[in-house]
């Protein structure tokens, strides 16, 4: 069974004096189990963040703690790239990383040869990679919406050494076992910021799209996360966690929210828990 995920991309919001009380207030109004919720900061704020997460009033039981993960990371391991962060440098500060975002391949112009780099750096350093993939709104009036995103995840993953599970990685609220090491985020970029959601439909054709991608990369697709992105809220999220081919969502705006993200994981965690029971074959789960 695939895991069940939000993660918030605060972007570029938040202060190292303001990052670690929100960190603790969404941690707390979001205890629930089965869901694997991670919050990206500024880089300026993963160790604030993450000194706030671990500590003892919000470090949770076995397994439900909150993970940090970074926003982006350098192609490159080290070297002349002024303002820029390698992966060995987000050892001991985030245990996972957006990779790929639409804003970064539109304002920092990056190529699938940067992001299958990025992904192979995060993976070497123990850190485990979301890797964000969508089409502009024009792919999708011209009918190009799957054929541009197969070709992000082509991009990205042909010829990828991905860890294998059995992989740990130390760090996070308790250990790693059992995580994945490549999460797929669909984020169509028309979506992204606006307010205009995907229809969760939409969404789950396009996972399925990516998971035949992955399978013909050799990749086994049926372990492999995909969540959704793109002006979620509370109000919303069903619509994709409705989906069984949909195993979470990357949030932005409605991450900032405490009350958004307490919204939001309680109704993944209805998810994950209606998805555990039938696993198990009882009939009398709640419905997400
Ligand atoms: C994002 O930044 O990945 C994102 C999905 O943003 P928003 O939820 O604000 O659309």
């Amino acid at each position: 069974m695939r895991t069940v995920i939000i993660a918030g991309n605060w972007k570029m919001n938040t202060t190292p004096a303001d990052a670690g009380e929100l960190a603790r207030e969404i941690a707390r109004r979001t205890r629930i189990d089965g869901v694997v919720r991670i919050l990206c900061p500024p880089f300026v704020c993963l160790d604030v963040v993450r000194a706030a997460l671990a500590s003892p009033e919000v470090a949770s039981p076995a397994g439900s703690g909150v993970w940090v993960g970074a926003q982006n990371v350098h192609h490159a391991l080290a070297g002349a790239y002024t303002g820029e962060i390698a992966a060995p440098m987000l050892v001991g500060l985030a245990d996972w990383v957006i990779v790929g975002h639409s804003e970064r391949r539109r304002d920092a112009g990056e190529t699938d040869a940067q992001i299958a780099a990025k992904l192979a750096n995060a993976w070497n350093a123990g850190i485990r990679p979301i890797l964000c993939v969508g089409e502009v709104l024009a792919d999708r009036e011209a009918g190009q919406a799957e054929a541009v995103v197969q070709g992000q995840v082509r991009g990205a993953l042909a010829g990828a050494s991905i860890p294998s599970a059995a992989t740990t990685s130390s760090g996070g609220p308790d250990g790693a076992a059992g995580l994945p090491w490549l999460t797929i985020a669909y984020e169509p970029v028309w979506a992204i910021g606006t307010g205009r959601n995907a229809r969760g439909s939409d969404a789950a054709a396009m996972a399925a799209a990516i998971r035949r991608v992955l399978d013909d990369l050799g990749i086994e697709s049926s372990t492999i996360p995909i969540l959704y992105g793109g002006s979620v809220t509370s109000a919303n999220i069903d619509e994709f966690l409705a989906e069984p081919a949909i195993d979470g969502a990357l949030v932005g705006g409605a991450s900032l929210k405490v009350d958004e993200m307490a919204g939001i994981v309680a109704r993944a965690g209805l998810t994950a828990q209606a998805r555990a029971a039938v696993r198990h074959g009882a009939s009398d789960a709640p419905r997400p």
